[in-house]
């Protein structure tokens, strides 16, 4: 049976509207389509693929744990998933973890968690503060919870007792706090909304006033955990311990599996029967996280992070110098945004295309920024290649663009 692009529209929900290519193969920053062209991977799956494409440690992880078990259900622990949280609690302020299958369901266990910790202190304490722009998942709860009104429209009913403030503004979230707030959430850097990073006297002061109304501190780092900050989470950048931590994506370098971080004290508040998962912390998923996790985690890994991720900045910098399509950089680590100039605005996913017509493949983080979310272990070779195929696109965009 052959499948092309076309089959997508002929089989598949119209939710997603995927590129003209379809990738069949992958090795370490480097993807195949089915004609055998040949693409740099600065995009590592939108933040997961950390060890890149069919990277061994994680094939050999796989395979020797799909020959021994690979479901049992939570009516079992299993050691992969044990090795895994025991890795987890040893590298993090977390003491407890829950396991899940994606960065929705993790927020989904950590608002659930924020619930129940208002319920039991005081009738009324159970509002979630949130920010505009942020994002957390797309089941009902975590769309709205997320700061993006174009994400909820037409899923109306949606829950209630959620409020949004502007991200990064302390004096507007001093004046919203009450004791009627159950958490404060938000993500180090916020990653679908633009790569627009927390300043540190945000996050500070939203832990100041967490602890004082007795709300939980929730950082979402489905997208800037597990490395990709050049801390293996953003919290130890801001060095800023919340109560609740989500992750997922990075977690399985492709696998899929989420967690939800947390201290002893506020595991307590999921007390037996209060939450559940079937496929989470499956033994095949938990064996290959745990490679991952070990291979990440490492001074070694952390400074390719920071290395790669200077060299990627200067290369856009000077990209959009000479082609006008971007200004400056922003992000933390390989999460890495360069927003579209005033004469590209609206227009990045112009550059995602002519990427990949040129052999890059590249994100957006909205209409207005360019994303670039690598694996943490991308080359110094594998990066100056990738710059040289964007370079080679918005110098062809550009062109059209001065005729047109
Ligand atoms: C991707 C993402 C999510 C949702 O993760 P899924 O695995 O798609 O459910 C939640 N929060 C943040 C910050 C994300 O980037």
């Amino acid at each position: 049976m052959t499948v092309s692009r076309q089959t997508f529209n002929e089989v598949m929900v119209p939710n997603y509207q995927p590129a003209e290519i379809i990738p069949v193969r992958g090795e370490a920053s480097r993807i195949w389509d089915q004609q055998g062209k040949e693409y740099i991977d600065l995009a590592g799956g939108i933040a997961v693929t950390v060890l890149g494409h069919a990277n061994p440690i994680m094939v050999n992880a796989l395979t020797a744990q799909a020959q021994k078990l690979w479901h049992l259900s939570n009516v079992m622990t299993n050691e992969p998933a044990l090795k895994l949280a025991q890795a987890i609690t040893d590298a993090t302020f977390a003491e407890r973890v829950f396991f899940c299958n994606s960065g929705a369901e993790a927020n989904e266990a950590a608002f659930k968690l924020a619930r129940r910790h208002g319920n039991t202190i005081a009738p009324h304490k159970n509002k979630i503060i949130s920010f505009f722009n942020a994002f957390h998942g797309r089941t009902l709860f975590t769309v709205s919870v997320g700061g993006q009104a174009k994400y909820t429209q037409g899923f109306e009913p949606i829950p209630g007792g959620i409020r949004h403030l502007p991200f990064n503004d302390l004096a507007a979230l001093e004046a919203a706090m009450s004791d009627e707030v159950c958490a404060i959430v938000l993500e180090p850097v916020q990653g679908e909304g633009g790569i627009l990073p927390a300043s540190k006297a945000f996050i500070e002061g939203a832990r100041m006033l967490a602890t004082k109304y007795n709300a939980l501190l929730i950082f979402d780092e489905v997208q800037s955990g597990n490395g990709r900050s050049g801390h293996l989470y953003a919290y130890q950048h801001y060095s800023v311990e919340p109560d609740v931590l989500t992750t997922a994506k990075g977690l399985g370098g492709g696998i899929p599996i989420g967690a939800m971080l947390t201290t002893a004290k506020h595991a307590e508040t999921l007390a037996f029967g209060t939450h559940g998962s079937t496929y989470g912390g499956n033994p095949l998923a938990c064996a290959v996280a745990h490679a991952v996790f070990e291979t990440i985690n490492t001074p070694e890994m952390m400074a390719n992070v920071k290395a790669r991720a200077v060299q990627l900045r200067e290369g856009l910098l000077d990209i959009g110098e000479r082609y006008g399509v971007f200004e400056g950089v922003r992000g933390l680590g390989l999460l890495i945004g360069a927003p579209m100039s005033a004469a590209w605005k609206g227009k990045a996913k112009e550059i995602v295309n002519a990427g990949l017509k040129h052999g890059v493949w590249t994100l957006v983080a909205g209409p207005d920024v360019l994303r670039m979310a690598p694996a943490l272990n991308i080359t110094e070779a594998e990066v100056a290649e990738g710059l040289k195929r964007l370079e080679a696109a918005c110098a062809e965009v550009t062109a059209v663009a001065k005729v047109a």
